[in-house]
């Protein structure tokens, strides 16, 4: 399987496309044709999640012998308690199911991508020889579940800058107190904003981020896309999903990664499977979906700060299939993007039935926390809140549930009287956190990182 930029400009292998993240004319790698998977159903309708998550990416790393990607399927899973089970069906009624996917190690869906990729960055070093150190700016839980991912793997070093003051104290003790001599928890005094700018500035400076080998974490590398297929896969075959009696999946929405992956699966052949793309007030992807205006502005935060995003990355993947691989269209778009700060495409709305769209705003995600806590007996985090705002009684539905409640406990008992724990998160309130706290300043930043023995 080989692997082109939306934009045109570039190609590579799995491997490759894993290791680079981005492609060089500023694209989004995506795999140059989808396989079609409907063949393989029935044979994987009983499968237990690994081996489905193998069979599954085995067509995509095609360059990867399927005994490595097995065994890194493997060890990215072991690390969910319950590796045989690691995105549960909870059933609340008949029609309605949540898929928790808050259960690996740093409690949100992040860790299903994040874990896998790690082990690909692990093989990577071992069969290269090179060295790798990861590099990446946070608004909270992509930066820990990077680090989880990576510490296992000798030798690879974690910078993860966040604004000082302005992440949850719980995010901040899952990337300050791993104790571990790999990770560099840089907490810069700045906005989300300037940490983000930083950390472009410095890849911008090619000799510098060649020279410590730094490579880019975020939301866009394509493994993770891949890797969240999966769980949708695993949904729609337990559940069963057809034409006549289908399975909407309502996903929490900010870089439109989560989403999109499941939406993949309907260009595979999987039949009878929708998708409901609810945001927090951040309601960008939202609106496009309802006016064909795609205008991000400036980002307003909100109880749901992991969906606290105006520029979705992802987006410009599902533009370039919805556009058959077009990609002077989705340069086009690009284009206008970057000159007039948005685009308009007036044929979206109609043509896109297997999507529909909702948002909530902290009002919203209060009163549906306290609902959901009341009526049903399940608590949900602020994000999946947003989730169950959307829910429509006579479509057969999985909420995706993203973090575990216990990540955001403050907002949880103001509505609900309940003060959420986890096991994980209270060993951690323990601890020192450990940190560097630096200017919003990229030569100071730089110099922290050459303060760093690799
Ligand atoms: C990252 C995140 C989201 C948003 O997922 P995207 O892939 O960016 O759309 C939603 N909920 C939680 C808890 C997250 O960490």
């Amino acid at each position: 399987m080989q692997y082109t930029s939306t934009r045109g400009g570039d190609t590579a292998t799995f491997s490759e496309a894993v290791i680079r993240g981005l492609a060089g004319d500023g694209g989004l790698f995506v795999p140059e044709t989808l396989p079609d998977i409907s063949l393989h159903l029935k044979r994987w309708q009983d499968l237990p999640y690994t081996e489905l998550a193998s069979s599954f990416l085995s067509l995509f790393a095609t360059d990867i012998p399927g005994n490595e990607l097995n065994r890194c399927v493997e060890l990215a899973y072991s690390a969910f308690p319950d590796s045989a089970s690691p995105a549960p069906l909870v059933k609340l009624s008949g029609r309605l199911h949540v898929m928790e996917l808050f259960h690996g190690p740093t409690l949100a869906f992040k860790d299903f991508a994040l874990q896998l990729l790690g082990q690909f960055y692990g093989r990577y070093i071992r069969s290269t020889g090179h060295s790798l150190n990861i590099l990446g700016a946070t608004s909270g839980d992509t930066g820990s579940a990077a680090i989880h991912g990576m510490l296992k793997h000798p030798g690879v070093h974690s910078f993860i800058l966040y604004p000082e003051g302005r992440i949850a104290e719980l995010q901040e003790r899952q990337i300050a107190c791993t104790g571990s001599p790999l990770v560099h928890p840089f907490a810069v005094n700045g906005s989300f904003d300037d940490v983000q700018s930083i950390v472009k500035q410095i890849f911008g400076d090619a000799a510098f981020s060649s020279a410590h080998s730094l490579t880019a974490v975020n939301s866009i590398n394509i493994a993770r896309i891949l890797a969240q297929c999966v769980y949708y896969l695993h949904a729609a075959l337990k559940l069963g999903a057809s034409e006549d009696d289908p399975l909407e999946f309502i996903v929490p929405t900010g870089n439109f990664g989560n989403v999109l992956a499941g939406w993949m699966l309907s260009r595979m052949g999987v039949r009878g499977i929708r998708f409901c793309v609810t945001t927090n007030v951040n309601a960008v992807v939202s609106d496009f979906f309802k006016t064909g205006e795609y205008c991000p502005g400036t980002v307003v935060p909100s109880h749901a700060p992991s969906m606290d995003i105006q520029q979705a990355s992802n987006f410009e993947r599902w533009l370039w299939w919805h556009f058959d691989g077009n990609s002077a269209r989705v340069r086009e778009l690009m284009t206008a993007l970057r000159r007039d700060g948005k685009f308009v495409l007036n044929e979206i709305p109609e043509k896109t039935g297997i999507i529909r769209t909702t948002s909530c705003d902290d009002a919203g995600i209060e009163t549906w926390i306290r609902r959901t806590w009341l009526e049903k007996g399940y608590m949900a985090d602020p994000h999946t809140a947003c989730a169950f705002a959307a829910v429509r009684e006579d479509v057969r539905s999985v909420i995706l549930a993203t973090a575990h409640p216990a990540k955001f406990p403050e907002t949880i008992a103001s509505v609900t009287g309940q003060f959420p724990q986890h096991p994980s998160l209270e060993l951690l309130k323990e601890r020192t956190v450990t940190k560097q706290i630096l200017p919003a300043d990229v030569e100071a930043v730089k110099t922290a990182i050459m303060g760093v023995k690799n």
